[in-house]
Order: structure tokens, then C-alpha cells, then sequence
């Protein structure tokens, strides 16, 4: 049987553990797959994509950084999941048309519930305004949060992304504040990649608070070693990796 073909796009895409999880999978459901870490760059997506839908071969592609917003506002169909957040990180490709998928916010939910983390009537702090952050503003909306406040380094993209859902925003030069009073601090934001925390120095956690980093690599990023070190409950974002994955997994092969 020929290898069916399905690939994690983003840049950077190297520190993706999507490859192996998903070769991990196939190879327990003895189901052949082709999957490969696709690295493209933002102005080059749009026409990848529109090359891949002439392909015909894939089935379906994990979109990470930077691509998730662009991947929505590309596809040619949206599923509510990412309709909602304006922002994708499953296409799935039927029939040479490319349909958009969210499954970062339920993988981020349940991720949250493995954890023992409440969203319900919880008030939180989402740091980033990116793909990953659409996704999990929407989730917490979704699971009745009682407030999310969206705060990013560019606050125009904040604004933007906040005024979707009726939200307030600000800069990153307001996390301090923010997060002294909040029970559940996400951090969404790329910062991580580069070795640093969005949060400034000596930042104040609320007791008992819980600080979900998005980040999986490495296991105890700096957000989450700050959140530690201040009293917070850490949790990292392995648990979402996987629940998300395995979310794309079943709409890329039905099982
Ligand atoms: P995007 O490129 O769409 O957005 C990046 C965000 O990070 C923007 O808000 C950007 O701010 C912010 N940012 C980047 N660098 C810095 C910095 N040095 N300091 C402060 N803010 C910064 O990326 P995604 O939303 O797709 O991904 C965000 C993170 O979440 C990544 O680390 C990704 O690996 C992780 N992720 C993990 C998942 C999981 O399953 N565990 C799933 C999805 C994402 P600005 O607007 O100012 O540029």
C-alpha cells in the first residue's frame, strides 16, 4: 500500500514534535504514512498551498507558526472550530480543496482537565495574540471563563484579536498587574523559542494560580520556571501536543 502523505508546516518547524508522534501512531495502527516537517516561510504559504491542493496528494497538514491565521483566511472551507478564532492549525485536503480545522482549542481544554486546571469562572490572562492564542481565547470563552484579558507584545494584534470576542486587551508592559489577580496565565506566545519569558522579572503570581506554557521544548521553559519559582502551578504544553494531535490524527484518517 503506498504511503499516504501528511506534514507539519510552520518556520521554524525543526523543534515540532509532530513527526514523531504521529510516526508513533502509525506505527501502532500499522497504517503507512509518509509525514514530514514542511519548512515554509510566510510569504512563501500561500503558494505552497495552492501547490499542494494541485498535488492531490496529501491528506493533511499540521499548520504551526507563523501560518495559523493565514491558513484559515486561505482555506477554501471553515470548519466552526476554526471559524470562530479565525485561525487553523489543521487542513485537511479533499477533492483538491483545502478545509480549515481548530484543534488547538479543545486540546488546550483538555489539556487543561488532564491537568486539573478549572477555565469555568476563572479569570485569565492570555499572553500572545497569534494562532495558538485565537485558539485558546476561543476555548476559554467556549468553557465560561469569567474574564481573558489578551495581552501582547504588538497591542495592535492584541486589539485585534480581542475585539473578536468582545474582549479587553494591552501590551505586555501591563502583564505584571494582570497577573497578580489572575487565576489561569497562558502563555502563548513565541518568546519561548528565543530562551526568554514575556513577563518581566519579579512578576507576582496570584496563590494558587495555574501557568500553562504552550511551549513543550524543554520541558520547563523559562515562563514556566519564573511561574514556579513564584508560587504558581506549572503545566507545560505536552499534554495539548498530544490531545490536539491526536484530534488532526482523526480527522486526517477517520480512527
Ligand atoms: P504566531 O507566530 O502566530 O504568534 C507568535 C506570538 O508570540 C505573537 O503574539 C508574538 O507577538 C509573540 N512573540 C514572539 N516572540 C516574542 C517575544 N520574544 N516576546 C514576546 N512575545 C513574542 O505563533 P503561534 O501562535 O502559532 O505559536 C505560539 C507558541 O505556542 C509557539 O511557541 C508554539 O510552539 C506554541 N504552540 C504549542 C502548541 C502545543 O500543542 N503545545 C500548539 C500551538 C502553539 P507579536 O504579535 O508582537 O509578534
Amino acid at each position: 500500500m503506498k504511503p499516504l502523505r501528511a506534514a507539519v508546516v510552520g518556520d521554524p518547524v525543526e523543534h515540532s514534535l509532530s513527526p514523531r508522534l504521529f510516526a508513533h501512531w502509525a506505527q501502532g495502527r500499522g497504517r503507512p504514512l509518509a509525514y514530514e516537517a514542511l519548512r515554509v516561510t510566510h510569504p512563501d504559504f500561500r503558494e505552497t498551498l495552492t501547490y499542494a491542493r494541485e498535488e492531490g496528494v496529501w491528506v493533511g497538514w499540521n499548520v504551526t507558526l507563523p501560518h495559523k491565521e493565514l491558513a484559515a483566511q486561505l482555506a477554501d472551507e471553515l470548519d466552526p472550530t476554526a471559524e470562530q478564532p479565525g485561525a487553523a492549525n489543521v487542513l485537511l485536503f479533499r477533492d483538491g480543496r483545502a478545509i480549515a480545522h481548530n484543534t488547538d482549542g479543545q486540546g488546550f481544554l483538555d489539556a487543561l482537565a488532564a491537568a486539573g486546571a478549572e477555565p469555568f469562572g476563572a479569570r485569565a490572562v492570555v499572553l500572545g495574540a497569534g494562532g495558538a492564542a485565537a485558539g485558546v481565547v476561543a476555548a476559554l470563552r467556549r468553557a465560561g471563563a469569567a474574564d481573558v484579558l489578551v495581552l501582547n507584545r504588538t497591542p495592535e494584534k492584541a486589539a485585534r484579536l480581542a475585539r473578536r470576542f468582545g474582549l479587553a486587551y494591552g501590551g505586555l508592559d501591563s502583564a505584571a498587574d494582570a497577573v497578580a489577580g489572575a487565576d489561569l496565565v497562558v502563555n502563548a506566545t513565541a518568546a519561548g523559542l528565543a530562551g526568554g519569558s514575556p513577563l518581566p522579572a519579579g512578576t507576582v503570581f496570584k496563590e494558587g494560580a495555574w501557568a500553562v506554557d504552550l511551549l513543550y521544548r524543554p520541558r520547563e521553559t523559562p515562563f514556566l520556571a519564573q511561574a514556579r519559582a513564584a508560587g504558581a502551578r506549572p503545566s507545560g504544553g505536552l499534554g495539548m501536543l498530544v490531545r490536539h494531535g491526536a484530534l488532526a490524527w482523526r480527522l486526517f484518517f477517520g480512527a
